[in-house]
C-alpha cells in the first residue's frame, strides 16, 4: 500500500518491512535517521515504546497512550498517531451526538475510544475482560457496557475473529441482537468477516478494517511526504495483497 503510494506519486523511496524484537526497538529507532529514513509505520508490539522513544509526540499520541507513526526531523524522532484520525475519516459519516460501542479494550480499542470520544460521540467501551474496559473507560472518561446493548455505531476492535475455534458474534455477545445502522470492524479478512457479514446481512452500512487501514497508513504518508495520499492506489494495493493471500 505505502510503496505503491510512493510509486504513485513518483517518489523514489523504498517501504521496507523491519522485523524487530522488543529490546532492540529503541536502538534501532535511534539508529535509522542517520540511515536515511524519513519515518517508520509501527505496529504490535511496538506502539507505546514508539511514544516512549520518540523526542516530541503530539498532544493525540500522548493522549491515546500509544504511537503508530515515526517522523525524523533534523535527526529527532517526532511521535504521532494516525489510527484514531484514519478510524475517523473511514466512518465517512457524522458521529457527534451518536452512542457508539467500541468491542475491546487493547490498543486498537483505546485509539478508537479516544477518537470517537473526540468526534462527538456518546461512547461506551465492551471487552471480554470487563475490568480492562472498566478502567479504559475510567480514564478516558467514557460508558462502559456490561453487555453489548443497543447503540448506533458499532466498532469492533477485537481480534476474536481470528481466533480458531471461536464464533466471534457468541464471543462478543452479539449472537441474535440486530446490528446498528453503522458497524466497523477493524479486523479484515479474504472474503470479509463474520462480524461484517452479520451487520451487512442485518441492512447496516458497514466500513471494514481495509479503509481503516489505507487512511491510517494515507495520515502517515503525507506526514512523511508533505503531499495528499493516492487513495485510490493504496486501496487497489491492499485489495490486490489480500486476493494474493
Ligand atoms: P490487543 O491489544 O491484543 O487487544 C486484543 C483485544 O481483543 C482485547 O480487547 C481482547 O480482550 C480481545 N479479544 C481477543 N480474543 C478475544 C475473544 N476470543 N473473544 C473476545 N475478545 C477477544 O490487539 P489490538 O492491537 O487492539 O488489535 C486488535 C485487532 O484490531 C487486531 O486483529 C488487529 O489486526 C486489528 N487492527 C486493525 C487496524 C486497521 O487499521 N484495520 C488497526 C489496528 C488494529 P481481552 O482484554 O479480554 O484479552
Amino acid at each position: 500500500m505505502q510503496q505503491a503510494a510512493l510509486d504513485e506519486l513518483a517518489i523514489p523511496w523504498r517501504y521496507l518491512r523491519l522485523p524487530l524484537p522488543a529490546q532492540l526497538f529503541p536502538e534501532t529507532v535511534r539508529a535509522l535517521p542517520e540511515a536515511g529514513y524519513a519515518g517508520l509505520n509501527v505496529t504490535v508490539p511496538h506502539k507505546e515504546a514508539a511514544l516512549a522513544v520518540a523526542d516530541r509526540s503530539s498532544p493525540r499520541a500522548a493522549a491515546i497512550g500509544a504511537a503508530n507513526t515515526l517522523s525524523f526531523s533534523d535527526g529527532a524522532v517526532v511521535a504521532e498517531n494516525t489510527d484514531a484520525p484514519g478510524l475517523i475519516a473511514a466512518l465517512g459519516e457524522e458521529v457527534a451526538g451518536r452512542s457508539a460501542l467500541v468491542l475491546g479494550a487493547g490498543g486498537a480499542g483505546r485509539a478508537a475510544v479516544w477518537a470517537l470520544r473526540e468526534a462527538g460521540a456518546e461512547v461506551s467501551v465492551w471487552n471480554r475482560t470487563a475490568e480492562r474496559a472498566r478502567m479504559l473507560a475510567g480514564e478516558l472518561g467514557v460508558g462502559h457496557a456490561e453487555t453489548p446493548g443497543q447503540f448506533d455505531v458499532l466498532v469492533n476492535t477485537t481480534s476474536a475473529e481470528l481466533e480458531a475455534g471461536v464464533d466471534p458474534l457468541q464471543a462478543l455477545g452479539l449472537s441474535g441482537l440486530a446490528p446498528p445502522p453503522l458497524v466497523v470492524d477493524l479486523v479484515y479478512a479474504p472474503g470479509g468477516t463474520a462480524l461484517a457479514g452479520w451487520a451487512s446481512d442485518g441492512g447496516s452500512r458497514v466500513v471494514d478494517g481495509r479503509e481503516v487501514l489505507v487512511r491510517q497508513g494515507a495520515l502517515s504518508l503525507e506526514l512523511w511526504t508533505g503531499r495528499p495520499a493516492p487513495l485510490a492506489t493504496m486501496r487497489a494495493a491492499v485489495q490486490n495483497g489480500l486476493d494474493g493471500d
